[in-house]
């Protein structure tokens, strides 16, 4: 259950009513538009992503970061994705990390396990933790209610967490026959302040019924994501309540159903810039150092301005990602690339960005 678009909201129309015919398909055109703060739109990005080099995407992309940041700033966490169990009955054929709860190896973490987990990001300098585990039909509303009131007791303010994929949220809200917006609000008694937008990965029903055709429909998604921003929860939307950030992991593909190849860190590099320019609304353009290692700070250079640096999330390891902790080399590239990164907390919430969004 992952990926993850935070939110929406356009001060601009994609241009949609136009013909190939009457676009300047060119680099200059495309840039000279994007230079006018105008939205590209599909047959411009298609475009792009056919024919514009590495150089011209990054220098394109580069226009549209600057509207939000200063030119050679970039934010970082040190998080950790504490999966809480491997129990799973969605059986999405793209993950290599579920067990079904007849088979050997599944399992639920105690509350001492997860504090152990989460004091070890504490002490490795992290603040945030992201819980992500699975349909487990074993688990009752009361455990994730009794956990993370457990969390907010013991460590209050000096972490943060995300509550959860929305994907979660609806099965443990079926699962104890509560409406979303009851099951939105339980948890936010037990003190939890974000349920976030993963598990949303390739957001449409066609995929979803080919890939995890027991994991809910896209028009259920909204509507959860819906009950959970009517209750007051935190999904990383911004002040305008526009989507705050946008971060896409790549597919690993070993040991899973489905297989298949993984796409480079040049491809994936590309697919990041051509994000920053068509997501022209949203600020923050993340890069993944979770499926993409040290290489992922290029994407600095491709319009990414945030990255996270993990120290554990077992779905993505189980099908092939590699996590370093030598957090000072990984920041250390940063800044050969020419940023200087900050860490961000979570908990001091969004700036003010600077096109006023
Ligand atoms: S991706 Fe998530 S929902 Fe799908 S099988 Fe794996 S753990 Fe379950």
């Amino acid at each position: 259950m992952r990926g993850g678009v935070h939110g929406a909201a356009a001060n601009y129309t994609r241009g949609m009513g136009h013909s190939a015919a009457s676009l300047d398909l060119s680099v200059a055109g495309i840039g000279a538009k994007i230079a006018q703060g105008l939205r590209i739109g599909r047959d411009e990005a298609r475009w792009l992503w056919m024919n514009a080099s590495d150089a011209e995407l990054c220098s394109l992309a580069a226009m549209v970061r600057d509207r939000f940041h200063e030119p050679g700033s970039c934010t970082y966490m040190v998080m950790r994705i504490v999966n809480y169990t491997n129990v799973c009955v969605a059986q999405c054929d793209y993950c290599a990390f579920y067990k079904l709860p007849t088979q050997d190896g599944g399992y639920v973490l105690s509350h001492d396990e997860v504090f152990a987990k989460l004091d070890e990001l504490l002490a490795l300098g992290g603040d945030l933790a992201a819980f992500n585990g699975g349909f487990n039909p074993h688990l009752p509303l009361s455990y994730y209610c009794e956990l993370f009131a457990a969390i907010r007791a013991r460590y209050g303010d000096a972490l943060e967490f995300y509550a959860l994929t929305i994907a979660e949220f609806m099965y443990l809200a079926d699962h104890a026959k509560l409406s979303y917006a009851e099951a939105a609000q339980r948890l936010k008694g037990a003190g939890v302040r974000w349920i976030t937008g993963g598990g949303s990965e390739i957001l449409t029903e066609e995929f979803r019924a080919r890939h995890s055709k027991f994991k809910y429909t896209v028009a259920e998604y909204f509507l959860a994501q819906k009950a959970i921003v009517e209750a007051g929860l935190k999904t990383e939307k911004n002040q305008t309540g526009g989507l705050a950030s946008f971060l896409c992991w790549t597919f690993k593909p070993y040991f899973t159903q489905i297989g298949g190849i993984e796409i480079s860190t040049a491809e994936h590099l590309r697919h990041l810039a051509l994000c920053r320019i068509y997501f022209d609304n949203i600020p923050r353009i993340r890069t993944s150092v979770l499926t993409q290692n040290q290489q992922a700070l290029e994407g600095l250079n491709y319009g990414a301005d945030d990255f996270d640096l993990p120290i554990e999330d077992e779905v993505t390891q189980k099908a092939g990602a590699t996590i370093s902790l030598d957090f000072e080399r990984i920041l250390n590239y940063a800044r050969e690339l020419g940023y200087e990164p900050v860490y961000r907390h979570v908990s001091l919430g969004e700036p003010r960005w600077t096109d006023g969004s």
